[in-house]
């Protein structure tokens, strides 16, 4: 050992690791490549070539060099020309291999390319070990760390349980873990697994508002999940993805599952405002789990929802044309914005202005829907985005968005999730150090958002203080969602 942190201080030899474990290489200024051969009288150290047992043709090239690394001497030629290539070579492929057999599961091209690129290896130099050349040496390297490829969610959780596992979900400073257990069973369908780090738990439980939302395209095909569900919640309007489950279906009580997984994790875990969109497993499972936390939808997928019924209808001419029908139609996915108990006069008072304007055997058949669909029972009384903060849940879409990034393909092999989520886990608490102390980590909110907010603001106290009538404050505010509107309405003109 004592010989190796010797050689490292060396300045005319350079020592890098063998393909074998514990052996080395010395690159010579020479631009030749030896081997350790002894350490003679007075401590010199005797090198032999690295071809010096070759067969066929071999090298008796030697060379000696003082302990301390200076004072290099070549003590017999070479028959080959020196190779300064050869150093990068080596360097690029053990770089390459190592991080093979880290398990970390980016596709073998991409590994090649970063790791060339990182080490600047010389062109002429990488073109001696070509990618196709390196890359069964590469498949070894990584089917000798990786585990099988589970089938169930419980497989997977044996796995990820195994200590000889661990360096697939410990975070990338190595200080904590994302895979925090399963819950939920797999005969009821029910199974969770739940990828969330210490640290995320620990900021979960001073989270007030969290956002929920299901993504499909990461799911595994050969895995029995149906759905990653994420959580998520915002600091300052930037978005914080607090952790990931799978799920093994998208039924109540599987949602159920995940949420009492996240209980027993963190018993104090207690969200105030909970906001998802209107999937109805979803929000019956927060409901029967926070009964006292207030829920909201969603004002995007709400307004876009009545929007796709539009087209439907057949009415999106009508939009283009009358400027009476797109003012009620716009007017309807402004109804989120009313104060819960106002929707229905909202509503009422919107048909009947389209009814003074001979609208109605175009318009009826859209107000039904309006009524029936998202006036019921259940819908109502989380339809309503009244002076939410926040009114959409496009804090998750923007999520799903990095996810899908970070796992570059849909349906990845699970290793490939599992490395996703270990980036964005790192990319959030770092995120968080930017924005502990008060630091931005975005642009800054665009000034017609801002405007748009403080308009609705007014409107509100407006209606409040009854100055407006209900159909005023949708006229007024659904001009505020006018961009929107606009950006749902676009692509549904065009197709
Ligand atoms: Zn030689």
């Amino acid at each position: 050992m004592i010989l190796i942190v010797l050689l490292i201080e060396m300045v005319e030899v350079s020592v890098e690791d063998g393909l074998q474990p514990n052996t080395h290489f010395l690159h010579a200024k020479d631009g030749h490549t030896y081997y350790l051969n002894k350490v003679v009288k007075g401590g010199r150290l005797s090198l032999e070539c690295m071809f010096y047992r070759r067969k066929g043709r071999p090298c008796r090239g030697r060379a000696s060099v003082g302990a301390n690394g200076l004072d290099f001497k070549l003590k017999k030629i070479h028959n080959h020309a020196p190779d300064h290539n050869l150093i990068h070579q080596r360097r690029l492929r053990s770089a390459i291999l190592l991080r093979c057999r880290s398990g970390d599961p980016s596709m073998l091209r991409v590994i090649y390319d970063e790791e060339r690129r990182r080490l600047k290896t010389p062109r002429v130099a990488a073109a001696n070990i070509p990618f196709v050349t390196l890359r069964p040496a590469m498949q070894r390297a990584r089917q000798s760390t990786l585990p099988r490829i589970p089938k169930t969610l419980t497989d997977l959780d044996v796995i990820l349980r195994d200590d000889k596992y661990c360096f697939l979900t410990k975070t990338l400073d190595g200080q904590d873990c994302i895979y925090a257990g399963a819950t939920g069973n797999e005969a009821e369908k029910t199974r969770c697994l739940i990828f969330m780090s210490e640290r995320m738990l620990k900021y979960l439980a001073r989270v007030k508002t969290i956002f929920s939302d299901a993504t499909f395209c990461v799911v595994p095909t050969d895995l029995n999940g149906a759905q990653v569900w994420n959580l998520v919640t915002l600091r300052r309007h930037t978005t914080i993805g607090i952790g990931s489950i799978i799920m093994q279906s998208k039924s109540t009580e599987c949602y159920r599952a995940a949420i009492k997984g996240i209980k027993h994790l963190l018993p104090s875990f207690n969200p105030q405002t909970i906001m998802c969109d209107y999937e109805s497993s979803q929000q019956k499972a927060w409901a029967l789990e926070f009964p006292n936390a207030e829920r909201y939808g969603c004002l995007f997928h709400a307004s876009k929802a009545i929007l796709k019924k539009a087209k439907e209808k057949g009415l999106i001419p009508y939009i283009e044309n009358n400027q009476h029908v797109d003012l009620a139609v716009r007017c309807l996915c402004a109804l989120p914005l009313l104060p819960r108990n106002c929707i229905v006069d909202g509503l009422l008072q919107v048909s009947e202005a389209a009814f003074r304007k001979g609208l109605w055997s175009v318009m009826e058949s859209l107000f039904k829907y309006v009524f029936k669909t998202w006036l019921s029972a259940s819908r109502l009384p989380i339809f309503s985005v009244y002076e939410c903060k926040d009114r959409t849940t496009n804090c998750c879409e923007s999520y799903n968005y990095s996810l899908q990034t970070e796992v570059k393909t849909t349906h990845p092999n699970i290793f490939a999730l599992i490395s996703a989520l270990v980036r964005l886990e790192d990319n959030t608490v770092q995120l968080l150090h930017v924005l502990s102390p008060g630091g931005n980590p975005r642009r800054k909110r665009k000034a017609s958002v801002l405007v748009n907010d403080s308009r609705i603001r007014g409107l509100s106290e407006d209606l409040n203080e009854g100055n407006i009538t209900r159909y005023k404050f949708l006229r007024q505010a659904s001009r505020r969602m006018q961009g929107l509107y606009n950006d749902m309405l676009g692509p549904l003109k065009d197709n």
